[in-house]
């Protein structure tokens, strides 16, 4: 027998019966099951994805790019001298900021990239199935909103910069997720170098496996510019 409040996913009693102390229990134990679900892969302070979730979707969509050939792309970022931010305004309003700067984050990427608290002041954006030279010019405009942007606080407002890495992963790249993470890392390290406030990436010219691929294949990896 059917209830008329049946949602789609309720637990159906086999024999019928419309009330079942069990499949209530079983319901709520399911309901609580979903909330842990979403807190063991959530950051607590920005909402964000952690970087548990970061790592089990990047291997995923690393995984979809070698079987489908569609390039995942991935840019690390991280707050400039926010170490100054804590001495100056203190911990809490160094939270606010992260806070912040999350949310732009969040509301400036398509709903299927994935953004995450990689950790402390350091976030991760996945771009699934993306060319490198979307990616980049999505996070740098990213990067430019959020040096525009007046973090306030009680005294007053202040803003912060980002520096940020980018590369992308291909149907014929070699490297395992952390050898990808620790490239994107290395142009981070780049953008620092560089004088913070920047986005460094792969150089496209520069791939060892570029010459390996088609005209196609390489419109495909970075778009057409
Ligand atoms: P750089 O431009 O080289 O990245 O300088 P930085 O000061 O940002 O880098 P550093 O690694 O020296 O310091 C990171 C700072 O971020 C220090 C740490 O206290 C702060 N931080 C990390 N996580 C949190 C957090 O959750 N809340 C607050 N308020 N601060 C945090
Ligand atoms: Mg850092
Ligand atoms: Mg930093």
């Amino acid at each position: 027998m059917k209830k008329n409040n049946e949602e789609p996913g309720d637990i159906v009693c086999p024999v019928g019966e419309t009330s079942c102390t069990w499949l209530d229990e079983v319901q709520r134990l399911r309901n609580q099951i979903e909330v842990l679900s979403e807190l063991v892969s959530t950051d607590a302070l920005t909402g964000l994805f952690n970087f548990r979730h970061f790592k089990t979707v990047l291997q995923a969509e690393m995984d979809r790019s070698k079987r489908s050939g569609i390039p995942t792309s991935l840019v690390l970022v991280d707050i400039d001298h926010f170490k100054a931010v804590n001495d100056n305004y203190g911990h809490e309003v160094g939270n606010q900021a992260l806070v912040y700067i999350a949310e732009i984050l969040r509301s400036e990427v398509r709903t299927t990239d994935i953004v995450c608290r990689y950790g402390g002041e350091e976030f991760a954006m996945i771009f699934p199935e993306t060319h490198l030279n979307l990616a980049v010019k999505v996070a740098d405009r990213i990067r430019e909103m959020i040096s525009n942007f007046q973090i306030p606080y009680e005294g007053g407002e202040f803003a912060v910069t980002a520096s940020m890495g980018a590369s992308v992963y291909i149907k014929t790249s070699i490297l395992d997720l952390e050898g990808f993470v620790d490239s994107v890392d290395k142009f981070l390290y780049e953008a620092k170098e560089s004088g913070r406030n920047c986005i460094c990436h792969v150089d496209y010219a520069n791939l060892r496996t570029l010459s390996e691929v088609s005209t196609d294949e390489r419109s495909m990896l970075f778009g057409k510019e």
